[in-house]
């Protein structure tokens, strides 16, 4: 019994820390820029940088650059879109119908 209780707990403080993991992502900042940044970006190439936590990057009022995180805002554009098309494909099912 003592064994399982140890396991069950063992899985628990695995699973918190992969989950931790998962959501902890470094990002650059420059001192005076309101952005943040991905390592290889090439507008911090030149530029002396901060390495913090995303999450911190956020909370400190920095938004992604719309350049090394294009794919990330492209991706939360798409999914409006999709939601559009859904939209207007059921606008035209029922026009059909
Ligand atoms: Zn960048």
């Amino acid at each position: 019994m003592h064994v399982r209780k140890i396991f069950i707990a063992g899985l628990c403080l695995l699973f918190l820390a992969v989950n931790s993991l998962a959501f902890a992502e470094d990002v650059y900042i420059t001192q005076n820029g309101k952005k943040y940044h991905k390592a290889d970006c090439r507008f911090i190439k030149d530029r002396e940088t901060q390495k913090i936590d995303k999450q911190e990057a956020i909370q400190q009022g920095h938004v992604p650059c719309q350049k090394c995180y294009s794919e990330d805002l492209a991706a939360e554009k798409n999914s409006n879109v999709n939601e559009k098309t859904t939209k207007s494909k059921k606008t035209k099912n029922q026009k059909d119908g």
